[in-house]
């Protein structure tokens, strides 16, 4: 495993050294020992239920409206970064924002064992990074998946440096993805407190508008379970209104405001596809 990760962790029990040793991660005091699988530690058992995800292609152009949207507000926020600034993705997947990451110092781990992932973790509950480690955590889409989401980023906290950022996206008006594992949906008010509990201010807190995304979304939903659930005669007349419903709706979206990013503050009739937020740790 990369040298320089290793510097950056220590004993998850006692904080002392790790070393690695034949095709583990060894604490130098206790003997707490983390299994290495392919060069990857695995410091949290992997679910038995749990299946890698298949590998969908993403990029600034590709994906839902929603996952271009986390792209360009990702990208913004890390395009800043002095080129020495320790980056840790967490629930990084199989590296959906890999690129915006190109050439830097860039860690990543998530409870699935990835191949492109350089550890196993869950941090809520086995945290192996020393105290002030990172520039900055990015959690992409992950909290919503994160049963203890609270004290995950308590975790979080704790590894990250004294003025520096958490960087998070996380779906409002979203389907259920991922079964089960997907747990909670959260308001602005519920990301303030956690982020509050956590140590963490909260600098920024957009949302992320797009009327013509979820106007597709419930279309979808209509086919899903309100359709094919009807006889043949209404299930031809629905089908045929979705058809047309579905150009009103293209024709609707190039005629008013594209899906947009926005202070959730500025806006009426709050209701986001999702939220996108750059927390900072009190010095
Ligand atoms: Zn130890």
């Amino acid at each position: 495993m990369k040298k320089e990760l290793l510097d950056l962790m220590n004993c998850p029990k006692c904080h002392a050294e790790l070393s690695e040793s034949g095709d583990s991660l060894q604490c130098s005091k206790c003997g707490y020992n983390a299994r290495m699988v392919q060069g990857i530690p695995l410091f949290t058992d992997v679910p038995a239920t749990i299946e890698p995800w298949a590998k969908v292609e993403r990029g600034p152009d590709k994906g839902t409206a929603w996952r271009k949207s986390n792209w360009k507000f990702l990208n913004a926020f890390i395009s800043q970064l002095p080129a020495d600034a320790k980056i840790l993705d967490v629930g990084a997947g199989h590296g959906d924002f890999a690129d915006i990451f190109d050439g830097r110092q860039y860690y990543s781990l998530d409870i699935v064992p990835y191949a492109e992932v350089d550890l196993v973790a869950d941090l809520g509950a086995v945290n192996p990074f020393k105290d002030n480690s990172f520039d900055v955590v990015v959690l992409m889409n992950v909290l919503e998946h994160v049963y203890e989401s609270r004290n995950l980023l308590k975790s979080i906290s704790r590894i990250v440096k004294s003025g520096c950022s958490v960087v998070i996206t996380v779906p409002f008006l979203l389907k259920v993805h991922q079964a089960p594992f997907d747990f909670a949906r959260y308001t602005p008010y519920f990301l303030e407190k956690m982020a509050e509990d956590a140590g963490l201010q909260v600098e920024s807190l957009q949302g992320y508008y797009d009327t013509q995304y979820l106007l597709n979304e419930s279309l979808g939903n209509a086919w899903q379970y309100s359709i094919n659930t009807q006889p043949k005669p209404q299930q031809m007349v629905a089908k045929t209104l979705v058809f047309i419903i579905q150009r009103l709706v293209n024709w609707f979206g190039k005629v008013t405001r594209k899906g947009f990013i926005a202070e959730t503050q500025s806006q009426i009739n709050p209701a986001p596809v999702g939220y996108l937020m750059v927390l900072r740790k009190k010095a």
